[in-house]
């Protein structure tokens, strides 16, 4: 960015640094004493980080943009409508009038061993993430089995998003899908081994004119609540159709096989068969606050929504 302030991309050299977005992620974190208060850089006051504008081929979103103005962006409403979807189903009006875009990417992932205070945690050892060598979860499993619960990462993923961010005192482009890999796996272990990585802007082309793209999430609460499970999906004639589902492993998965059903106009009941069956083979599914395992795998049966979203979800309009 040209205007960047030199200091902040410098705080990215510094291991402790912890940026703040909205801290509607961070704040029940602080409290629940799993992380550190100290070396807080607040984001949210520069305004090119809020930014949401066209730029080459394609829409530039920055980081620090609060999910209720990427909600109402007239350009994201007629370019990016799963976005838009998906940025207005996170939490309650009250959060997404502070939650940032970075922030809801780089959020925690969740679960009931570890988003509990210190005391409840007291009766266990450490798991993976608070710096033991156990999941809670899954106990024969080498590695956290947390879900990532983003509501926008799930919608950014299906427009092939890119994202720029520093790492390293450097300014780096890459693919989303990449970043929030990275993110997952190193928010699997405790604290001291996160990414230090102060993320800018989120790049999106312009999809083509007429392709549909839609967003639909399943929550205990539509008031309030994280997705049990959640879809994007796009599909037009220019390009390939993709399908991602979040929710439901630690990072968010692409389903591969579905779309290309889709894009060969496979029947609706081969459709939903395959998109059942890719889920239950990538689908890491946990013991969660509302929802068993058992009765998550259920909720695979919905897809029959994915149907109707072709056919019924918003068509892109040209940029
Ligand atoms: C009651 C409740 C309900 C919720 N429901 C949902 C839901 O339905 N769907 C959903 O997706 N999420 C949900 N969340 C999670 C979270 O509040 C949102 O994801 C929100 O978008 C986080 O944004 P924030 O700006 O407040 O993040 P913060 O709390 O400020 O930050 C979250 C993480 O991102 C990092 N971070 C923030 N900005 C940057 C940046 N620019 N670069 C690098 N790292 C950064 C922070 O260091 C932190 O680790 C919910 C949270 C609560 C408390």
């Amino acid at each position: 960015m040209n205007h960047f302030p030199s200091s902040l991309s410098q705080a990215t050299e510094y291991r402790d640094a912890i940026f703040a977005g909205g801290c509607t992620d961070l704040m029940p974190l602080f409290k629940n004493q799993v992380r550190d208060h100290r070396n807080l850089v607040f984001l949210t006051q520069i305004p090119e980080l809020r930014e949401i504008r066209r730029e080459g081929p394609g829409v530039s979103i920055g980081a620090s943009a609060i999910l209720a103005d990427v909600a109402e962006s007239e350009l994201i409403l007629n370019h990016f409508p799963a976005l838009a979807q998906a940025a207005n189903a996170v939490a309650s009006p009250q959060i997404r009038n502070i939650a940032t875009m970075g922030g809801n990417i780089m959020q925690d992932r969740r679960c009931i061993y570890f988003n509990q205070s210190a005391g409840w945690r007291s009766s266990l050892p450490p798991c993976f993430k608070t710096g033991g060598d156990v999941c809670h979860q899954i106990p024969n499993s080498p590695v956290c089995r947390a879900l990532y619960y983003s509501d926008v990462a799930t919608a950014l993923l299906v427009y092939d998003a890119q994202a720029e961010y520093w790492e390293k005192g450097a300014l780096h482009c890459a693919p989303l899908r990449e970043l929030i890999h990275r993110h997952c796996e190193a928010n699997g272990t405790a604290c001291r081994n996160r990414l230090n990585i102060l993320v800018t802007r989120f790049f999106m082309d312009s999809p083509p004119k007429g392709e549909r793209s839609g967003f639909y999430k399943y929550a205990m609460r539509t008031s309030i609540d994280f997705p049990l499970i959640n879809f994007a999906l796009r599909c037009g004639r220019s390009r390939s159709a993709k399908l991602v589902s979040g929710a439901a492993a630690p990072e968010p998965l692409i389903l591969e096989h579905t779309a290309a059903l889709l894009d060969h106009g496979a029947a609706d009941d081969d459709i939903l068969a395959a998109c059942q069956a890719e889920l239950k083979t990538l689908a890491m599914p946990i013991r969660e606050a509302c929802i068993s395992p058992a009765r998550k795998r259920d909720l695979y049966l919905q897809v029959f929504s994915l149907l109707s979203l072709r056919e019924d979800c918003p068509k892109s309009t040209e940029l």
